[in-house]
């Protein structure tokens, strides 16, 4: 049977009187690359956010790596990596001091990291060079070697294309690609870019409206794709019921 790592069940969040996540029941297998879709305004930075504990859902329970007990759950959580909204980031420290307050936090002991994972970003002839002096898409890619300090079993990535320029994101697709073949890295990522997502993912979520309307693997999605003839956008909209801007 696959491992399951994280499994919500029936998460709803309200703010104030409206409705942004209703009833959501997801699994996250291990190794999978789950692509989380929808629309400006769907849900999707919510419930990403309630997954890394940045927001208490309004009702409904999750497993975190087994656990279902809220005090277990935060111990689980130095296992998930992720960058969501902005990244946190020391505008005026350099990329380097960043890394190295974010592995003493995590309480990562190899001290070799900060250097391995600018090096991997490509950060690393800006490894001294202030934040603040960065440009929007090595900030970027700084927050993304952020939530790698930790060794992460689950990488949480809300738009992690956002701001990159091609040659990035292809470097950004491989690298996420080793990490979930070489590290057994499970991701899961928002964007709205999907042929990009089509081109990591293995499983795909669909939201609309704070509601999981579908859920599919990549093989059932090509199915889809050949039976309709439809591109991705196009069946994107149908499912969405084409009041879609995503
Ligand atoms: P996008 O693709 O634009 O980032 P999203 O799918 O990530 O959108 P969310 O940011 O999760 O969407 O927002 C879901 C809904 O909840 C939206 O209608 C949004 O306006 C609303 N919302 C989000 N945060 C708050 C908040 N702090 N207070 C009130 N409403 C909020």
């Amino acid at each position: 049977m696959e491992n399951i790592i994280l499994q919500t069940h029936g998460i709803s969040v309200k703010y104030g009187n409206f409705l942004a996540l209703d009833n959501i029941s997801i699994s996250l297998k291990n190794k999978h690359i789950y692509g989380f879709i929808g629309e400006n305004g769907a849900g999707k930075t919510t419930l990403m956010k309630v997954l890394t504990g940045l927001l208490y859902p309004t009702s409904g329970t999750f497993s975190l790596f087994g656990k279902l007990e809220p005090s277990d759950i935060l111990k689980m959580r130095r296992y998930i990596g992720s960058t969501i909204e902005a990244p946190a980031l020391y505008s005026e420290y350099s990329a380097y001091r960043n890394l190295e307050l974010q592995r003493i936090l995590v309480g990562n002991p190899d001290k070799e990291i900060c250097d391995k994972l600018l090096g991997i970003m490509g950060l690393f002839e800006f490894k001294d060079k202030k934040v603040s002096k960065f440009s929007m898409g090595m900030k970027q890619r700084l927050g993304i070697a952020m939530a790698l300090v930790s060794k992460p079993k689950l990488l949480i990535l809300d738009e992690p294309i956002n701001g990159l320029d091609p040659k990035n994101i292809s470097e950004l697709r491989t690298l996420l690609k080793k990490l979930n073949e070489e590290n057994d890295v499970t991701l899961f990522l928002s964007s709205h870019i999907l042929n990009e997502l089509y081109l990591l993912a293995t499983d795909y979520y669909i939201i609309h409206k704070g509601k999981i309307i579908k859920s599919l693997t990549h093989d059932e999605l090509d199915k889809k794709l050949s039976t309709t003839g439809q591109n991705l956008e196009e069946y994107f909209i149908s499912v969405t019921g084409g009041d879609n801007n995503a």
